[in-house]
């Protein structure tokens, strides 16, 4: 409750007339060898929109306001599209920025650490919404082996088969610790679409463009709400506006962090 109320006193003062939007609320689970979850991160997804077409950057902005509440911000890319992304931490929180390009929309995911109602255990490497790429099948994201959860025994009669694991005893032996798998290994069994500059544009799935929809904030809070194919809802969604014809053309596309398919969707924003 803490981080929620924190990045929206954030958002709030970068937006005191509009106020930003609480697009999505929810909890990634944490399980080890059984299905049942053994903790859950909560997380937020709150954004900001701006006016104006070809909006101007407000990244800058965005991360001075972080820094000056107290977080330690880290910025990650600029895209030649003008997509950004940065890392804002505090204490055991972390918020993903992104801004789309040029689209005036800033996109905050913030999330809290690990909690375990029973048991004590450390933070494992990823859960589904903060991985970049799809979580390892065999840890869940830990990255270590769930048998001896990372504390390889060895006594007299038995031993962890993960001892004489090429990745090292304690190790994941499927991601070699990682916690994930990354696009490279997806490959082979999954084919994965690029979402980069113009392989985006000409996206095989080239969807209709839907109208309903006034601004990319609340388009983005529409697509939030929507499923994969694969029942997956968590997805990096990454953004883009262009001018086309009588109106603008704004474009989202994202991996899904469950499968990794491409998920695209456009829609028709009024001109400014
Ligand atoms: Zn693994
Ligand atoms: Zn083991
Ligand atoms: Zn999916």
């Amino acid at each position: 409750m803490w981080l929620k109320g924190a990045l929206l006193d954030i958002a709030s003062a970068l937006r005191p007339d509009h106020g930003p939007t609480v697009v999505r609320e929810w909890s990634d689970a944490v399980r080890l060898l059984d299905p049942e979850p053994v903790g859950f991160r909560a997380l937020f997804l709150i954004g900001l929109g701006w006016e104006g077409h070809p909006s101007p950057s407000k990244l800058e902005e965005t991360l001075t306001a972080f820094t000056e509440a107290g977080w330690a911000v880290h910025q990650d890319v600029t895209d030649q599209d003008g997509e950004s992304w940065a890392t804002a931490r505090r204490e055991e929180f972390e918020v993903r920025v992104y801004e789309g390009g040029r689209s005036g929309l800033v996109a905050l995911t913030g999330w809290t650490p690990v909690t375990y109602p029973e048991l004590r255990l450390g933070q494992p490497s990823f859960t589904r919404s903060t991985a970049d790429g799809v979580l390892c099948d065999d840890c869940h994201g830990w990255g270590v082996c769930l048998t001896c959860e990372g504390r390889p025994y060895e006594r007299r009669y038995e031993r962890c088969w993960c001892i004489a694991n090429n990745a090292g005893p304690g190790k994941c032996v499927e991601c070699a610790g990682r916690g994930l798998r990354s696009h490279a290994i997806v490959l082979w069994c999954r084919p994965r679409q690029l979402l980069h500059g113009a392989d985006a544009e000409a996206a095989p799935l080239s969807p209709i463009a839907e109208a309903g929809h006034d601004s990319t904030l609340s388009a983005l809070s529409d697509i939030a709400q929507r499923n994969c194919t694969c029942g997956e809802f968590r997805c990096s969604w990454r953004n883009v506006v262009h001018e086309e014809g009588e109106h603008l053309l704004a474009r989202f596309v994202g991996a899904c962090q469950g499968c990794d398919a491409q998920r695209a969707y456009t829609f028709t924003l009024p001109l400014p």
